[in-house]
């Protein structure tokens, strides 16, 4: 199966953001707090070349972003928490153009979670059919949810996805799925976590397991090491997700493949798999 990874530009948060430090609110203000920028991480969208049609899985960045006034003044995490590059010509649409590929011609987007930086190219798929956690939606829909940086009055006007309620149906060790292909490739499972409502992309492809992870991690490194991100509201949820993703990595083999991870690209080129045994 072809799979792509489209590097729709870049996003610089704080340390603490990628890697928690302490506990409760205090990991959520440390975040805050911490003066210290990382590198310029990538931000990726993926494409799924699948006999039963293109599956997008995120759409990454709007340039819109470096309009001013696009991100709301009154936020701190946009004040001071995040800085983003993207340029228009990085915008998921043309890079699917690029590959041949046009958008309308995509069946399904798969939405991790709805992050900015995640939903930001939403308005290239008017056509195709976007799937999201019914959870991810309320809360990024909700004032709670403006507060938490979803940018919800971004959306396109006819933003109306399909809304999932993850049913017990155990997939490996995740206990929450959704089969999306009718050949059952393609698996949604529910990593809550970095969001409540935040669902990974599991892709069979050939003898090794794809896993498309959103942010459950910044990076690899971090999910080998356990350690749960600044963002995360709920800690022990969190660590469970990373502890089921360490356990597939045990049982499977698996290519791990973050959103922000700058190794991530390489990785999928190579079927580079990751083993976890402590
Ligand atoms: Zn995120």
């Amino acid at each position: 199966m072809r799979i792509h990874a489209l590097q729709t530009g870049t996003v610089a948060i704080k340390e603490g953001q990628r890697q928690g430090k302490g506990h409760g609110v205090l990991r959520q203000l440390n975040m805050f707090i911490d003066k210290t920028w990382t590198e310029p991480l990538p931000i990726y969208a993926w494409v799924i070349e699948h006999p039963e049609g293109i599956i997008v899985v995120d759409t990454g960045e709007t340039s819109r972003t470096s309009e001013p006034g696009y991100f709301p003044r009154w936020h701190p995490y946009y004040r001071s928490g995040v800085r983003e590059w993207v340029r228009p010509e990085q915008e998921v649409g043309p890079q699917l153009r690029a590959l041949g590929i046009a958008p309308s011609d995509v069946r399904w987007l798969v939405l991790t979670h709805l992050h900015t930086d995640h939903a930001g190219g939403l308005h290239h798929f008017p056509q195709s059919e976007i799937l999201v956690s019914r959870t991810e939606y309320r809360l990024a829909s909700s004032l709670t949810g403006r507060l938490l940086g979803y940018l919800p009055d971004r959306w396109p006007d006819w933003f109306a996805p399909r809304l999932l309620d993850f049913a017990p149906q155990p997939y490996g060790p995740f206990p929450d799925s959704y089969t999306l292909t009718g050949a059952g490739d393609v698996v949604l499972v529910a990593t809550p976590g970095h969001t409540p409502g935040h669902l990974s992309v599991m892709v069979q492809d050939g003898p090794v397991q794809i896993l498309l992870a959103g942010d459950t991690s910044y990076n690899q490194q971090l999910l080998l090491d356990g350690i749960v991100d600044g963002v995360s509201g709920n800690e022990t949820v969190a660590r469970q997700t990373i502890q089921r993703i360490q356990q597939q990595l045990r049982d499977t083999p698996t290519v791990y493949l973050p959103s922000h991870d700058a190794g991530s690209a390489r990785r999928l080129e190579q079927r580079a798999t990751v083993t976890f045994a402590p």
